[in-house]
């Protein structure tokens, strides 16, 4: 997996810690350590994905505090869930408003802009709510890469 540059890394650990000031939450070794994680693995992770890079500086952390960490991000607004083909929580750093390209074979999920989307009205059938929170797009299909191997076997 490709990681994040280092800039975009440190200026989402700021935020971190920016978020962290503001809402009263502990900046304890354990939750940065776990955030830094997050915020280098590109795409969106498992938290057992983020277990098995952790684990390698914080030996004796398991799974389930891995886990209870990542919903305190959660619910302190310093990640989003994205749950998407199968039943795994999968998490979200880029908090900008994107939409997900997701491969139904690899189950790969890739982020990508649509600000005409975001900016178009919603249709009439959908315009009834009093409170719109956001909307997303999910496109799915084949990466470029199942794409390939597909044809490759034709
Ligand atoms: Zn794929
Ligand atoms: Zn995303």
């Amino acid at each position: 997996m490709p990681e994040r540059n280092s800039s975009s890394v440190s200026e989402l650990m700021k935020g971190f810690e920016r978020v962290c000031r503001a809402k009263g939450l502990r900046i304890t070794h354990q939750r940065t350590e776990i955030f830094h994680e997050l915020a280098k693995f590109h795409g969106h992770p498992t938290a057992e994905n983020v277990f098995k890079k952790v684990r390698k500086k914080l030996r004796t952390i398991s799974l389930d505090t891995v886990y209870r960490t990542i919903l305190t991000f959660e619910n302190n607004g310093l990640i989003k869930r994205v749950q998407i083909l199968d039943n795994v929580a999968r998490f979200d750093i880029n908090l900008k408003v994107h939409h997900h390209l997701i491969c139904t074979r690899c189950k790969k999920i890739e982020d990508f802009m649509w600000p005409d989307f975001d900016n178009m009205e919603l249709p009439a059938d959908a315009r009834g709510w009093p409170k719109i929170h956001s909307k997303h797009v999910e496109v799915r299909g084949l990466c470029s890469s199942c794409g390939a191997k597909l044809n490759s076997k034709k």
